[in-house]
């Protein structure tokens, strides 16, 4: 299996190092991953420029090759899959969670969409960031049984996982729906000049059978993604009250 890494907090990141050090255990790994951070990118792609890669000559294992580019997560997924046979794309694992109404921002995930939207699976990984770094080493099985349980059917299919920092199981969930606060720090900067600092802090507790749910608990979520956003329901309603008016 050809397995392509990349990520959102650009190619030093401990967590893509973790990450693809698990994954040389099920294929071929080969890392293009941001050469910088990248992260609440959401699904940007450099369209107005062109972008490179370089060699990063990380020593992240035997075999396993290392190239940083000066784009966003989807443009990595992009060059990547266009460089070599892609068969899988993992994304992360990432500093920070990306549950619920994150995926909108998350760039991480974001690479993984663009995978899919490639015809090539796609995988974004995530777990929370307290005051120490994720204990990786604590994550690492979960994070393989997780890679077991996904990589198996070849089905080109979309699937966000984020670990909690000690998880005691796996669970299939779905993404919580909740607004969040919009607060806005003010501050100033050293030059005298304001600036803002965005929350994205959820407002309402997280829903039974979420990701968010399932984190808090102390289970790592898996919560498998369309990229049709249509809502079903109201397009029913809406052609039905056409073709009545059409009617009457
Ligand atoms: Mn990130």
């Amino acid at each position: 299996m050809n397995i392509l890494i990349t990520n959102d907090d650009g190619i030093y990141s401990p967590g893509l190092a973790a990450l693809a050090k698990i994954a040389a255990k099920f294929g071929d790994v080969r890392v293009v991953a941001p050469d910088v951070e990248r992260s609440s990118a959401s699904h940007a792609i450099t369209s107005h420029l062109p972008i490179s890669y370089k060699n990063a000559r990380l020593n992240l294992g035997e075999h396993i090759q290392t190239f940083k580019v000066n784009g966003t997560p989807a443009d990595c997924a992009a060059l990547g899959t266009h460089l070599a046979k892609t068969d899988v794309v993992l994304s992360g694992i990432n500093m920070g969670p990306n549950l619920g109404n994150a995926m909108w921002h998350s760039g991480t995930l974001a690479a993984a969409k663009q995978a899919v939207l490639l015809g090539v699976k796609g995988i974004a990984l995530s777990t929370p960031v307290g005051k120490e770094d994720p204990d990786f080493n604590l994550l690492s099985p979960f994070v393989e049984e997780t890679l077991k349980l996904l990589l198996t059917d070849e089905r080109i299919a979309l699937y966000n996982v984020n670990f909690p920092p000690k998880p005691k199981g796996i669970l299939w969930t779905r993404q919580s729906n909740r607004l969040y606060d919009n607060r806005i720090v003010p501050g100033v900067d050293p030059m005298g000049r304001k600036h803002y600092w965005f929350t994205v802090i959820p407002l309402a507790a997280a829903e039974e059978g979420t990701d968010r749910w399932a984190v808090e608990n102390d289970y790592v979520s898996i919560t498998p993604l369309r990229l049709d956003l249509t809502d079903e329901g109201e397009l029913k309603k809406r052609v039905e009250e056409k073709s009545n008016s059409v009617n009457n």
